[in-house]
């Protein structure tokens, strides 16, 4: 039997729900107290207990699915797998429905942005601003001119001679193929070969947020299979919760050495493009941050790649954007007031945002102010 909570609190000071209500049972801890006696994992048995399960379960969906309780705790205690566990054992409708837009439902996300921005932001009712700003957000407002060309130092060492696989994940694929698009010719650039992706299905992380393990084993399976089949190659990445879900693929799906290759073969795209030089288009604005997506955390190769070509770019003090998987559906208000509390982490003279994670991209547009714009980098850099 695992050992549990120590109710330390180390994990208070970086939950963003926490952070949100400052109440406790809204934290990790809390929510810890509460349910490890019911997870067979730490000895509990829930069928023992007399509870309010309609509590229970509005308590597991207030999560934001960040993993920063996780990397905060000395026991490595995922609080965000806790929750998800007790969101599959008593599910909620939004979970289905979620599973449903996340699998089936990709090709209509840009028409359904399409309608969305046509409607009228005054005419919506309150509860469902936030919702309808989100489906706006799906919507492609045309980037402006990218802030530099790139192109490789020639004495930049690279390993060109891996083939790569591009994960582009459902977001890119349904509604901003130009990221893949210009992660592929960058990539192409730098003389890496790409093989074709087209096998690859969602990475599974949003899956198991919801508690819908069942589909997440299967995206799981296939994106390894793939993987096996086209021989292994390095699999480039460029949205960072893409990437942690994938990660947490070797020991799931993936075991021993075939485990570690996998692990090896993962690579941001902003490592794959090494010794990058820049030539600016005068495009870039005076005033710009960062904001730094919670699954990159700590191991965040984009800023160091970023900082490189667009120096001063800083952080955002705020915590996590709120998308988190099904939050977004399940509490679109608090979804709503992290996004709101993340750019209010940025002074008020900075209007555009860089980011790393096709997630973080679309959850802050929708919270935006107007005239303030998130982009992922690639959409700041060109050849
Ligand atoms: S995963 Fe994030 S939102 Fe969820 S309990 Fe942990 S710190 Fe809080
Ligand atoms: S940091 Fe870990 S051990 Fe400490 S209260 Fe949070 S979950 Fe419990």
């Amino acid at each position: 039997m695992k050992r549990g909570c120590t109710q330390c609190g180390e994990c208070l000071n970086v939950c963003p729900v926490y952070g949100q209500f400052s109440r406790e049972e809204y934290s990790p801890k809390g929510k810890r107290l509460l349910m490890e006696p019911l997870a067979p994992e730490f000895g509990g048995d829930e069928s023992a207990a007399e509870l309010n399960w309609e509590i229970v379960r509005s308590l597991a969906r207030l999560c934001a699915g960040c993993d920063r309780c996780r990397k905060a705790c000395a026991r490595k205690l995922s609080t965000a797998d806790l929750l998800a566990d007790v969101r599959a054992a008593h599910p909620h409708w939004t979970q289905h429905f979620w599973q449903l837009w996340i699998a089936r439902m990709g090709p209509l996300w840009p028409s359904l942005g399409l309608m969305a921005s046509l409607v009228p932001g005054g005419v919506t009712p309150k509860p469902l601003k936030p919702l309808h700003d989100t489906a706006k957000a799906l919507a492609d407002r045309n980037g402006d001119q990218p802030w530099g060309r790139i192109r490789k130092n020639p004495e930049a060492r690279t390993d060109a001679a891996k083939p790569v696989l591009l994960f582009s994940g459902c977001t890119a694929s349904n509604v901003r193929q130009k990221w893949s698009s210009k992660a592929n010719d960058l990539l192409h650039a730098w003389g890496y070969e790409l093989s074709d992706p087209g096998g690859f299905a969602c990475c599974g992380g949003t899956m198991h947020h919801a508690g819908r393990y069942e589909a997440q084993r299967a995206m799981e399976r296939q994106n390894s299979e793939y993987w096996r089949k086209s021989g292994k190659p390095r699999i480039a990445v460029f949205c960072a919760s893409c990437f942690h879900s994938l990660h947490g693929y070797a020991g799931r799906v993936l075991a021993g050495n075939e485990a570690g290759e996998w692990l090896a073969a993962l690579t941001p795209v902003s490592v794959l493009l090494a010794g990058a030089e820049i030539e600016h288009t005068g495009a870039k604005p005076a005033a710009y941050g960062y904001h730094q997506p919670c699954h990159w955390g700590d191991n965040d190769n984009d800023i160091q790649f970023l900082q490189k070509i667009f120096p001063g770019l800083k952080k955002g003090t705020g915590l996590c954007c709120g998308m988190g998987g099904i939050l977004q559906m399940s509490n679109p208000g608090l979804s709503r007031r992290m996004a709101e509390s993340t750019l209010g982490g940025f002074p008020g003279d900075i209007r555009r945002i860089v980011t790393g994670c096709s997630g973080c991209v679309m959850q802050l547009n929708a919270a935006a102010r107007e005239g303030v714009r998130i982009e992922h980098w690639l959409d700041l850099v060109s050849l």
